[in-house]
């Protein structure tokens, strides 16, 4: 698959930009509908996917060797759905042909994600909506 292939593959629904925090007793990754502050919550697409890593050290690249170990990408993910060997579901943009479709299908974080940047650290706890789980 070449780079442009494995980049199509994403269905542009932002949830792996939601923010994940760690319970420091017990290693469990919560879930939270709070984005990072580079994700444009509108369109669900990083505001500069080129500079990612350097702005925002933390960002993941999702990369064929790395997909199996991402436990926190959601079940929906087309990288996700690959690696385990299973079809793109009907709303992906490779299968519908609209990229809006994710958005219609209540897939993206459009409609319930809040920028890390509007909500103080000490209240992110009240923006967790799950615990990650494989
Ligand atoms: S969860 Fe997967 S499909 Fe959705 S934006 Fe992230 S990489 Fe793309
Ligand atoms: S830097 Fe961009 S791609 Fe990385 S998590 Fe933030 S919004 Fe998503």
């Amino acid at each position: 698959m070449t780079r442009q292939e494995w980049e199509s593959l994403c269905d542009g629904c932002g949830q792996c930009c939601l923010l994940k925090l760690e319970d420091e007793d017990d290693g469990t990754i919560y879930l939270t509908k709070l984005s990072c502050s580079m994700l444009d919550v509108r369109t669900c697409r990083c505001s500069d996917y080129a500079k990612r890593h350097e702005l925002m050290p933390d960002c993941v690249s999702i990369t064929p060797e790395k997909v199996r170990t991402l436990n926190w990408l959601p079940h929906t993910c087309a990288y996700r759905l690959v690696e385990e060997g299973r079809d793109l579901a009907w709303w992906h943009p490779l299968v519908s042909g609209d990229t809006d479709m994710v958005h219609a299908a209540g897939i993206s974080v459009r409609s319930e994600a809040r920028s890390e940047e509007e909500v103080h650290e000490d209240d992110y706890g009240h923006y967790i909506i799950g615990e990650v789980s494989e």
